[in-house]
């Protein structure tokens, strides 16, 4: 269901190798959601206590925040009843949200969640990202259940620039592909003529058990394709380990893309990491508040 302003994403653009199979460079993020705050019914609830507290006049703020940080600051404020004319007001969230973030108070911050469609991204760095357990939940393409035509692979930012490596890479996924489709034919042709190696006897229970038997010979390069959902804290502490000089490449390119889109949907959430530049020429992040 369209909303009025998009999303944002991080578009990554499909290659071919001269052989046709197809790779990308670097990962692509995608926003699928975002919390849909509305305050508005809490009009009873605020409405039930001593008029003299003026709690009603806290549905009439006139700065409008972003869902994310509205849902975390009304739970916040529902701790100490923080409803009243002396309360913080909108305005002053950014205030409100460092407060939270410098007493270490990340709970507040689990309320609200962001689901990521992360694309370009290949098994090896999924392998990393999916050991993020508190807070987070993943579906990824199964490579049991989707043929070679959706085969993809991820090209490593290392052998990008580097017409060796890159020509290496290149002879390698073709014949990756190749190899997958070959075996596969090989699995089906034996099943059909009766053999039953794979013991399957509906239709979609032989495709699987096949590629369940020929995804034994991809490689890590593989892309691996999944949507992340993760609350604001579990998002924070990925960007944390995974945009950090000790991460490796890849997931940090990931990461950075992460925390783009991030600032973008939830900027008082996310607003507080800072950019720097380490001697080998890369990048990573960092903040006053890790760990909230
Ligand atoms: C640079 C780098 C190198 C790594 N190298 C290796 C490696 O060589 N081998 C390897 O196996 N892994 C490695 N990892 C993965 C790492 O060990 C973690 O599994 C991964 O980073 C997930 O982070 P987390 O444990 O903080 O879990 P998350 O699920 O992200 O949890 C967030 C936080 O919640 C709390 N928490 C979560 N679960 C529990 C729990 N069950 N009990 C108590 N508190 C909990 C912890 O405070 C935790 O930090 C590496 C990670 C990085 C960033």
């Amino acid at each position: 269901m369209p909303t009025e302003t998009r999303l944002p994403a991080i578009d990554a653009s499909v290659l071919h190798t001269d052989g046709g199979t197809p790779y990308l460079r670097e990962p692509g993020v995608v926003v699928l959601a975002v919390p849909a705050t509305d305050i508005r019914g809490m009009a009873v609830f605020l409405d039930g206590y001593d008029p003299a507290l003026g709690f009603p006049a806290y549905l009439e703020d006139p700065t409008v925040l972003p869902p994310a940080e509205q849902l975390c600051k009304t739970a916040g404020q529902v701790c100490y009843a923080s409803f009243g004319p002396k309360r913080t007001w909108n305005v002053d969230a950014g205030r409100y949200i460092a407060n939270i973030k410098a007493s270490g108070h990340g709970s507040v911050l689990e309320h609200a969640t962001f689901s990521l469609l992360c694309y370009g991204v290949s098994r090896s760095l999924t392998h990393e990202l999916v050991r993020h357990r508190a807070g987070t939940a993943a579906s990824q393409l199964s490579q049991r259940y989707v043929s070679g035509r959706v085969l993809r692979f991820v090209e490593r930012p290392e052998y990008r620039d580097d017409p060796e490596l890159h020509r290496l890479f290149c002879a390698r996924i073709d014949a990756a592909a190749e190899a997958y489709a070959r075996l596969t034919e090989m699995l089906l042709d034996r099943q059909r003529a009766g053999q039953q190696l794979l013991g399957a006897e509906e239709r979609t229970d032989l495709r699987k058990k096949v590629q369940q038997c020929s995804r034994s010979l991809l490689p890590n390069e593989t892309e691996a394709p999944l949507v992340m959902t993760a609350n604001a804290r579990a998002w924070r502490h990925i960007i944390e380990m995974r945009a950090s000089p000790h991460a490796e490449l890849e997931i940090r390119e990931l990461a950075f893309r992460i925390y783009r889109v991030l600032c973008e949907v939830a900027p008082l959430l996310f607003g507080d990491y800072a950019e720097y530049r380490l001697p080998d020429g890369t990048r990573a992040l960092e903040t006053p508040h890790p760990k909230v």
